[in-house]
Order: C-alpha cells, then sequence, then structure tokens
C-alpha cells in the first residue's frame, strides 16, 4: 500500500506552484488572488507538474521508456483529434494491478498496468484514454474545485492528491481527503453523472476520429463492470472515481448503435507493450509458462510475433539466454518489425556479454527508428560496456541536441563523463538531470560539485557558475512564497 503524504505534497507542490510565474509582475494574480480566481490552463498544469514530482518518486512509477513512449503517442494520436485541446499532455503508467486510469490537473494522465493488462483490444485502451483526456479538455477538475467555492488552488491540489490516493485504496483517499480540504473533497473526488456523459460524448468522437472502433468503449466499461462484480471488495477503482450508471452505458450504447461497425486491427506496438508488461509480472516462471502454453496452444491473439517477444522477455528475466536467442530467431523469421524488438536483442547481446553486438544492432536500428528513445538510450548503455566513452558522449550530444529536456539523457551523459573522469561535466550533466525533474536543491548539490571540480576550462567554469546563480534564484523566490498550512 502506498501513501502521498499530503502535507509534504501540498507545501512541496505549493514551492513550485509559487514559482515566479505566479507573481503579479508575470500578469498572474498573487496567491491571495489566485486561492479566489478561476484559475487559468497554465495554473493548472503547474499544479500538475508538481503533484507529477511526488509521482515519478513512487516506486510503482513506470520508468520504462518503451511502455511510456507507447502510451504518449496512443494518447497524443486521440488528443490531436479534439478540438478542444490546445494543452500538452503527458501520459505514464503505473505498476499496479487494479484497473484504473485518472487524469490530473493540467494534462497528466496516469494508467496502471492492470488496466493496460485488461483491455482486450487496442480500441479499449484508447477508449479509456479518450475518456480521461475529455475529462482533461472539458476541465472537469477545475470546474468542481470552482463549484466548490473554497481557496481555489488550495483546493485543486488536495484533488489531486486525493484522486492519488484513491487510486488504490478508497479508505487512503478518505484520509487524505479529510487532511486537506475536508469531507467535501470525497465528494468532488467522484465526477458528476453530468461530467461522466460529457466525457464519454467528447471521448466518443474523439475515438472514431482517431480511426479506433467505438464500440470499444461500451465494451471496455461492461468489462470493468463485471471485474467490479467478480471482486467486490476490490471494484476497480476507476469505477469509484468514474461512476458508470445502466443509464450511462445505454447512453453509450445509443451513439454507437447509430455508427457504422468499423473492425480496427490492434497495432504491433500494443500487442508487444502488452506481453512486455505480462512477462513482468509475477514470477518469471509463471510468465515462461504461461507464454509458452500460448505459443503450445497457437493462441496468439492476433500476434505471434508478440507472443514470441514475451516468452522472449520472460525467459531473459530467467536468464535462460539460450531460449530467448532462439525466440529472437523466430522474431526475424517473422519478420516482426518494432523498435522494441531491436532493444531486446541487444539486450540480449550485452547479457552474454557480447557488448559491440549489442552497439551494432542499435545503430542499425536507430535511423529505422531515430525518435525512439529506448534506442537512443541502449547505443549509449551499450558504447558504456563496449568501452567505447567517446562514442557515448557523441551520441549523448547529438540526441541532447534533438531532445534537450530529456532528463535520462542527461544522466547517462553524466555516467559517461564520470567514466571519462571529467568531473566537472560530470556533474553539470547530472544537475541537468535534476533540474529537468524538478529536483531543483539536487541541481544545486551538483553544481557546486561541478565549480569545485577544477577540471573544466574557463569556459565551462563560467558556464557553470551562471546555471548555478539562475538555479539559486529560482530556489529563492520559491522559498519567499507562502507555504500551506499542515
Ligand atoms: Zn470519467
Amino acid at each position: 500500500m502506498k501513501f502521498y503524504p499530503l502535507a509534504s505534497t501540498l507545501i512541496l507542490g505549493f514551492g513550485i506552484l509559487s514559482a515566479p510565474a505566479l507573481s503579479v509582475a508575470d500578469g498572474l494574480p498573487d496567491l491571495g488572488e489566485a486561492a479566489q480566481a478561476e484559475f487559468s490552463p497554465a495554473m493548472e498544469r503547474r499544479i500538475g507538474e508538481s503533484v507529477m514530482l511526488d509521482i515519478r518518486r513512487d516506486p510503482a512509477w513506470l520508468d520504462d521508456p518503451e511502455v511510456t513512449s507507447y502510451l504518449n503517442r496512443l494518447g497524443n494520436r486521440l488528443a490531436a483529434q479534439s478540438a478542444e485541446a490546445r494543452q500538452e499532455f503527458e501520459f505514464f503508467a503505473l505498476r499496479d494491478t487494479t484497473l484504473n486510469a485518472f487524469a490530473m490537473p493540467g494534462g497528466f494522465i496516469g494508467v496502471h498496468t492492470g488496466l493496460i493488462l485488461a483491455a482486450a483490444s487496442e480500441s479499449e485502451l484508447a477508449s479509456v484514454l479518450a475518456h480521461e483526456i475529455s475529462h482533461v479538455t472539458q476541465r472537469h477538475l477545475a470546474r468542481l474545485v470552482n463549484k466548490s467555492g473554497q481557496g481555489q488552488v488550495t483546493s485543486l491540489l488536495a484533488l489531486a492528491v486525493a484522486i492519488l490516493a484513491a487510486r488504490s485504496s478508497p479508505d487512503l483517499a478518505m484520509g487524505a481527503a479529510m487532511a486537506g480540504q475536508g469531507a467535501a473533497i470525497q465528494n468532488q473526488l467522484n465526477y458528476s453523472r453530468d461530467f461522466e456523459r460529457e466525457a464519454d460524448r467528447f471521448g466518443l468522437g474523439v475515438l472514431e476520429r482517431s480511426g479506433f472502433d467505438i464500440r470499444g468503449m461500451s465494451s471496455f466499461f461492461e468489462r470493468l463492470q463485471k471485474f467490479g462484480r467478480l471482486y467486490e471488495n476490490n471494484a476497480p477503482g476507476y469505477l469509484r472515481t468514474h461512476p458508470l450508471t445502466t443509464e450511462r452505458l445505454a447512453d453509450m450504447g445509443n451513439r454507437i448503435q447509430s455508427r457504422p461497425y468499423r473492425q480496427v486491427a490492434d497495432s504491433l506496438e500494443f500487442q508487444l507493450v502488452r506481453a512486455k508488461l505480462r512477462a513482468q509480472d509475477g514470477t518469471p516462471r509463471d510468465a515462461v509458462t504461461e507464454f509458452e502454453a500460448r505459443l503450445k496452444d497457437r493462441s496468439f491473439a492476433g500476434s505471434e510475433a508478440a507472443v514470441r517477444y514475451g516468452l522472449a522477455q520472460a525467459q531473459l528475466r530467467e536468464r535462460n539466454l539460450a531460449a530467448a536467442e532462439k525466440q529472437m530467431g523466430e522474431l526475424r523469421r517473422l519478420k516482426a518489425v518494432s523498435p522494441m524488438i531491436e532493444t531486446l536483442a541487444a539486450q540480449l547481446r550485452l547479457k552474454q556479454g557480447d557488448a559491440a553486438g549489442a552497439v551494432k544492432i542499435l545503430r542499425d536500428a536507430q535511423p529505422r527508428f531515430p525518435q525512439e528513445r529506448a534506442i537512443a538510450y541502449g547505443l549509449v548503455e551499450s558504447l558504456l560496456e563496449a568501452r567505447q566513452p567517446q562514442q557515448a558522449i557523441k551520441v549523448t550530444e547529438d540526441e541532447l541536441l534533438n531532445y534537450p529536456s530529456d532528463a535520462k539523457m542527461h544522466a547517462l551523459q553524466a555516467q559517461t563523463w564520470s567514466l571519462l573522469g571529467r568531473r566537472l561535466q560530470q556533474h553539470r550533466a547530472q544537475a541537468e538531470s535534476y533540474a529537468l525533474l524538478g529536483q531543483v536543491p539536487q541541481a544545486v548539490e551538483q553544481l557546486e560539485l561541478a565549480q569545485k571540480a577544477g577540471d573544466g576550462n574557463f569556459y565551462e567554469q563560467s558556464q557553470v557558475d551562471s546555471r548555478l546563480r539562475e538555479l539559486k534564484k529560482r530556489l529563492a523566490d520559491e522559498a519567499k512564497q507562502p507555504k500551506l498550512p499542515k
């Protein structure tokens, strides 16, 4: 069981929230007014970002660039079809077997791995995301809080924290709600029927325009309801925050019936992501057994490649590398094309001590999948294993030109500089990684270490000095802002 310490989140949150952008000088209301006024989408985003700081430190946070990039591709494909979506979205997964998905203020949408595994088709998963996207674009959270007439920023933060606590345990949500804004929050946790209907209606439109099977929405919600009946004490969290009424299902059914039937095949990526998550679930032996059984029965559910990929992932976990290589051979024979297959192939080479082989696989894959972060990370890691840190630095520099806010790439660069014995550069890169994750005090600490390193040239030294001044000012500005009462 997890608990998000409410007080620390609120205070931490406010530190971030009340960064300089909230000052009168920038044309935004100060905190006093902000607490009363309806908030802007920009302020909602700040609240969401502050809560994300805590989420990223949660052990359940799924730090898997392949799953994350799949969710973001799917989610942004849907968001692009939402006429109202003028904001950014960020989708993320949490390792949790319960069925849930939730929207945070500011367009941050979380999905439990349990829900991804429970979806019977990609259209079903897309329907949940489309529904959540619609809660965001219709600004339902802000509207809920505005209605309550309480301190607005405080309420929205408390609401966001309560949603997090509710995602796995309703009792904790109640506790968080009590500690925050009182019982009123608990009622707000549940979207109203009107908001649900609106999210369904907008969500269906988004789903249809994105080319998915709109029947996915009703079939998935019916599945959720069935799960709810099966596990009385463990009703999907999703149904608690998105109450599913008979009326809602009927309304959805009517809308869907009037539309032409459309068969939509699942993407290979969807199948591979699910296979990867399944392979990581439970013991390695269980996972191997399950995939072997599916292979034996030829129960491929649309993709033999995904079953073989899942088996290879499970065998890798079990350290049966020869068996995993055999499945990799089968994947090549099937001519399945996906960056996920390349990263697995490289990982298998690495585990067998063949770093040069891994580098070759990823060097070949990179121009074919230039946007795939996992390929780039894998390439840097393989180059480090192959003891080619100079080559690795070159890759990180090229990547950071295109993706300057990639915190993980900055961290990999720090690791590479450290191998090269370049201490100033190491701490400087590590500082950027922390700063991007919102961990400003740690970033300052790293820059102070960089200052003392004494192995940089004049130009590098002055860059460190000016970046340090910038971040210290950011910290000081945050410290001046009022804290929330505990
Ligand atoms: Zn909903």
